[in-house]
């Protein structure tokens, strides 16, 4: 049994309900960091009738108290995180190109993919630090990959998304600035693209499932001390910036 503790949030649904059942296979306490509390509660349901536990944590990623208050109820029920996977992230503008973006969209886009990231890392790194072998996973896109969308060729250049694009850019950006904080300490940070996947968030259009998309992410909260911290990750490997 293995009694390491994980939150990943925006884990009621998708890619983000796949890495939480995959890290609850695994043995760990998985807490499911949900806007909603009711869909957290259908979540922990779902998965209890796998046989798995889980606990539901209302934690909205762009919420000051949401975020301080699932810090204080780790703290007091856990004491310490080992694994956080900052999950939740949302697409708001449509296929609009760059010149037609909506901009307050976009500032909804950067205030999850962002700064939620940015705000629920900050909160719950004291936490992470108690762990032995602290990881965080940040879920980012090969959309935010300026090597793969600067080339005419590659048909990531076709999905030219203002605000999505540039938030996993910069989320990528983030994972290696904590990164380099944190070399020094066990904690690993590491940013994953679980590819193309069939999630509310694109409509369902992706050829990828939502446990496929998950497993890149499940196995860079599992890494090793030998492991890499401040990369960018798919499944067959590193993905260029
Ligand atoms: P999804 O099915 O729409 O799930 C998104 C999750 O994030 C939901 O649980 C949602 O909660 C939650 N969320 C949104 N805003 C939140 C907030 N402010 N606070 C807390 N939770 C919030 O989408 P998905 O495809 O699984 O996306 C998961 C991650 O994968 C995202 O970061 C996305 O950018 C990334 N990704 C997806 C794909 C893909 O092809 N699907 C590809 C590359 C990367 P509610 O149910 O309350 O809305």
């Amino acid at each position: 049994m293995n009694h390491k503790t994980a939150l990943v949030t925006g884990a009621n649904k998708g890619i983000g309900f796949e890495i939480a059942r995959g890290l609850s296979k695994q043995g760990m306490n998985v807490l499911l960091g949900c806007r909603s509390r009711e869909a957290g509660e259908a979540a922990v349901k779902a998965l209890a009738a796998e046989g798995l536990s889980a606990t539901a944590l209302v934690l909205d990623v762009t919420r000051a108290d949401t975020i301080a208050a699932a810090a204080q109820q780790i703290d007091s029920n856990h004491g310490r995180l080992d694994v956080l996977v900052n999950n939740a992230g949302i697409s708001a503008e449509g296929r609009v190109s760059p010149s037609k973006g909506d901009l307050n969209r976009v500032k909804q886009v950067y205030d999850t993919n962002v700064f939620g990231v940015m705000a629920v890392t900050q909160a719950m790194l004291p936490l992470l630090l108690r762990s032995e072998s602290g990881r965080i996973v940040n879920v980012s896109s090969s959309l935010g990959s300026l090597g793969l969308t600067s080339d005419p060729d590659h048909p990531y250049s076709k999905f030219n998304l203002l605000g999505y694009n540039s938030s996993k850019s910069a989320l990528n950006a983030i994972t290696v600035q904590f990164a380099n904080e944190l070399r020094a300490t066990p904690v690993k940070v590491n940013a994953v693209c679980p590819g193309y996947v069939a999630t509310d968030l694109n409509g369902r259009t992706g050829p990828r499932t939502p446990e496929q998309g998950a497993r890149i992410a499940i196995q860079m909260a599992m890494i090793g001390s030998d492991g890499p911290s401040g990369g960018f990750f798919n499944e067959d490997g590193r993905v260029v910036w």
